[in-house]
């Protein structure tokens, strides 16, 4: 089955993949931008069949553009949220725009007549904030975003997904499977192929780390997950039968920063000439953090390893990710292809 979707967000790094596979499937896809400066361009970038792709203005942070963009659509996957690379001064500056927009987003859904609701949230909305912390985290677990030193980033998007989820129950609308059914995807650090050089922040610390700009690896690590994977659990996620309420963890396999850099040395050769692979102490990074907001929100992680459990987006959807090394790879590759990193 395949329907017309609206898919926010579509300059972004996860909704072009998701675009890509959707319209491969047969797909009929709309897509918000927060300009429509940017069409020709993006439809240059994601190369597909153009008669099925549309483009519609409409910003997070107020209502012009989202009735006319969801029109017609029995479904939306909601991708769409601040993803900053550095802190910000304000956190209300990415908690307000990703609550208000997934709010805004399920409203005019919901009075589209949308049957299924598929939001892309996080494991930032999962593995944070935990004392003690587990050794492997599941769909049950959420971050606690008043812990202190939460970053803004991982407050906002269990802000958003929570508030999304008491819109549903409160409507009472998605947990009966007879009305617009919402489910989330709530994938870890996202790398794979850029299409651009306009990437998303997941990708820098790869960029980093094929600089050689780290100077070496300090003791953390993020799971990892590829973009084609991402885009292909939403694709799911937007099929399957019994989604309602469904929380799906979409992740590979959690690496340290040395783990990256030794598979992206061994495996590119002398593209990878300028990747260091000696451990940064964690005194320095502290150091470093005094001058850094973008080191800061990472010393809460030294040392710290959060492994996430795939295996219901496996059970229920069939969803098996790629190896990690390919992943990898690729988004190297894809970072020199595209004049990103010089690595002569
Ligand atoms: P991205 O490339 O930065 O995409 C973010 C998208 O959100 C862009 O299209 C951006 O539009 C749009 N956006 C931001 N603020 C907006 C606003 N006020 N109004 C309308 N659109 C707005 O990041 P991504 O990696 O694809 O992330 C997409 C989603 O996945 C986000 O919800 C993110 O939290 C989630 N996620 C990402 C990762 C990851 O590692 N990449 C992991 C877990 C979850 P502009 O181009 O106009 O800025």
């Amino acid at each position: 089955m395949s329907g017309t979707v609206l898919v926010t967000g579509g300059s972004g790094y996860i909704a072009g993949y998701t675009i890509r596979q959707l319209i491969a499937e047969g797909w009929t896809v709309r897509t918000t931008v927060r300009s429509m400066t940017r069409e020709a361009e993006l439809r240059g970038l994601l190369s597909v069949d153009n008669t099925r792709l549309s483009f519609h203005e409409a910003d997070l942070e107020n209502d012009a553009g989202w009735a006319e963009a969801v029109a017609g659509c029995t479904h939306v996957a909601h991708i769409a949220s601040p993803f900053p690379g550095g802190g910000v001064r304000d956190p209300q500056d990415l908690i307000r725009p990703a609550r208000d927009g997934v709010l805004r987003a399920l409203r005019f859904a919901h009075d589209a007549g949308v049957r299924r609701f598929v939001m892309t949230s996080s494991s930032a909305a999962i593995a944070y904030g935990h004392v003690p912390d587990r050794e492997i985290y599941t769909e049950a677990d959420w971050t606690n975003p008043d812990y202190p030193g939460t970053p803004a980033y991982t407050q906002s998007k269990t802000i958003a997904e929570r508030a999304a989820r008491d819109w549903i129950k409160a409507e009472g609308r998605g947990y009966d499977g007879t009305k617009m059914e919402f489910c989330t995807v709530n994938p870890v650090m996202v790398c794979g192929p850029v299409m651009s050089a306009d990437y998303s922040t997941s990708v820098m610390l790869i960029e980093k780390i094929l600089s050689g700009s780290l100077g070496g690896a300090p003791d953390f690590g993020f799971g990892v997950v590829d973009v084609r994977d991402v885009a292909d659990i939403h694709v799911r996620a937007l099929l399957a039968d019994n989604m309602a309420g469904e929380r799906l963890i979409a992740s590979g396999p959690f690496l340290k920063i040395v783990e990256i850099a030794h598979i992206l040395k061994e495996r590119l050769g002398p593209q990878g000439r300028k990747i260091a692979t000696r451990k940064i102490p964690d005194f320095l990074i502290r150091f470093a953090a005094l001058f850094s907001p973008t080191v800061a929100q990472v010393t809460g992680e030294l040392g710290k390893t959060r492994n996430m459990d795939a295996s219901h987006a496996r059970d229920v959807l069939g969803w098996v990710p790629r190896p990690v090394e390919e992943t990898l790879v690729d988004c190297a590759r894809s970072l020199i292809e595209h004049g990103i990193v010089r690595v002569n």
